[in-house]
């Protein structure tokens, strides 16, 4: 059976000579002047292939290639888009636009006859396929109004991504970027209740599910299943500290009580990337929807997670830079700027407040005996007891190696002994156990004040040291109060 060709060409004499040609070679041809024409054929001709030129009226050769490659029930028949001109752009949305071949028009017929036998090899169309697309009802202007919902559907979704990243500029700050995501996903997704949460590098910051309800007024009890929902899920990615949840846009006071169990669908997406878990949203309603079937749910996935990733990223250099990695501690450049920031500040407005270093006791030895990787453990979970004992207002430093600083504000010695010794009394007591191996670890504290004999912070840090070095004496696991510091 002789091959099928669809020859789509709008200059007159270029059509005769091509058709000619490849009849000659054995070819049976059809032929349209423009795209709209060819689409319209295309259901009623069958071809094996369509050999199409580019620059046409009504409908060119590209927005030919692209309809006939849109839809799954011509997608398969074969396309050869010829130019005039070697083009590198025409290359470049010939391959866009689907087109299974280049070619210059200035090919010789041999060549070009060569080239469509390859290519129908390569891209057979069989007669089952061929009776698929004769069973097509050809709509009237169809070609015109498939275009159409192809360009509504760019243009909508260029749209939608541009929205997303149009919320970049809020990057830090969180609760305006949380109400800018709300208002707009709840432009294009039906909820009753969507939960935001960014993830924080910092494993102690708080995790906050951010709720919006629409401005309706959910019980709290249903909020809190949400979050404990959301959370719970999250838990599969990363263990996740204290939760809470914060209902961001304004509730009207209009009683609308759901029970969770009113909630029909609902969707949980964590965002992760690069293993690490960035944040996460979710959708919760009372209808029966399938979220993951809606139009634009990939490119929201993927914006979201660009705008996370963004913010995760943020956070994590702010924090890189304040923060000690393995303790979660403000590091020392920040102890030297908060003891000089503390000391002026009481200077100009007298105010008490105390300095405790903290360093714990035969550290080398616990090293050498458990190894390096347990002194860490060590470390880290002296910290946790030491943020565990502290007020929120105190500024709790990682000074070196294993010494530990306190800073706090508007308090002196008597009140600065009740935390610290609670604290010395904590690691004494701690079960230390790693992977199960157990120890006992104890520290010595060096306690001082910023009395008037201080002229510097430098003397003051001095004066706790020295304190420190008087408890390592007198047996270590104490707390010395510089003794300058006695009235
Ligand atoms: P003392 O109580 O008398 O001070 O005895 P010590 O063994 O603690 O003596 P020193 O403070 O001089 O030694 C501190 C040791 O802590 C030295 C160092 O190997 C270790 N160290 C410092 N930083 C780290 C760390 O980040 N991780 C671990 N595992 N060890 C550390
Ligand atoms: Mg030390
Ligand atoms: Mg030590």
């Amino acid at each position: 059976m002789a091959i099928k060709i669809l020859l789509v060409e709008d200059s007159e004499s270029q059509l005769e000579f091509l058709r000619v040609g490849l009849a000659k070679n054995g070819f049976e041809v059809e032929t349209a002047r423009n795209g709209a024409e060819a689409y319209k054929k295309l259901f009623e001709y069958l071809p094996d292939i369509v050999l199409s030129d580019i620059m046409m009226p009504v409908i060119d050769g590209y927005q030919l290639c692209r309809l006939i490659k849109n839809k799954d029930e011509t997608k398969k028949i074969p396309v050869i888009l010829l130019t005039i001109l070697d083009k590198k752009i025409d290359s470049f949305w010939g391959k866009k636009a689907g087109a299974q071949l280049f070619l210059s028009k200035s090919i010789d017929i041999e060549e070009l006859v060569k080239n469509i036998h390859a290519t129908v090899r390569r891209y057979p169309v069989t007669e089952e396929y061929k009776a698929q697309i004769a069973s097509q009802v050809t709509p009237d202007n169809s070609a015109q109004s498939q275009l159409n919902i192809i360009l509504n559907d760019l243009l909508l979704k260029s749209v939608f991504a541009n929205e997303f990243r149009n919320l970049s500029d809020f990057m830090n700050y969180e609760r305006i970027l949380v109400e800018k995501l709300f208002s707009l996903l709840s432009s294009f997704v039906e909820y009753n209740a969507a939960g935001i949460y960014f993830a924080s590098p910092d494993d102690f910051s708080e995790n906050i599910l951010y709720i919006d309800t629409l401005g309706r007024n959910l019980s709290k009890s249903l909020l809190s299943d949400i979050q404990y929902d959301f959370f719970r899920k999250l838990e599969e990615i990363k263990p996740i500290r204290d939760s809470k949840f914060e209902v961001v846009r304004i509730l009207l006071g209009k009683e609308m009580e759901y029970n969770f169990n009113d909630m029909k669908s609902k969707i949980i997406i964590p965002l992760v990337f690069d293993k690490k878990l960035i944040g996460g949203i979710c959708f919760y309603t009372k209808s029966d929807i399938d979220y993951s079937s809606f139009r634009f749910f990939d490119i929201m996935i993927s914006e979201l997670l660009a705008i996370f990733k963004m913010k995760y990223q943020y956070t994590e250099k702010e924090f890189m830079s304040v923060l000690d990695g393995l303790t979660g501690l403000y590091n020392r450049r920040q102890f030297e700027l908060g003891l000089e920031q503390e000391f002026n500040r009481t200077k100009r407005h007298p105010a008490d407040f105390s300095l405790a270093i903290l360093d714990i006791d035969f550290f080398k030895k616990v090293n050498d005996t458990y190894g390096h990787q347990y002194g860490d453990y060590v470390l880290k979970t002296v910290a946790d007891l030491m943020k565990s004992s502290f007020r929120k207002t105190d500024l709790l430093y990682r000074y070196g190696g294993e010494e530990l600083v306190m800073i706090m504000p508007e308090t002196n010695i008597e009140g600065a002994l009740v935390p610290v010794q609670r604290l010395r009394r904590m690691i004494e007591e701690y079960g230390f156990d790693y992977n199960g191996v157990k120890a006992k670890v104890t520290a010595s504290i060096g306690l001082t004040m910023n009395y008037v004999d201080f002229k510097t912070s430098t003397e003051l840090l001095k004066s706790a040291d020295e304190a420190l070095y008087k408890a390592k004496e007198e047996g270590r696991n104490r707390v010395i109060i510089h003794e300058g510091n006695v009235r």
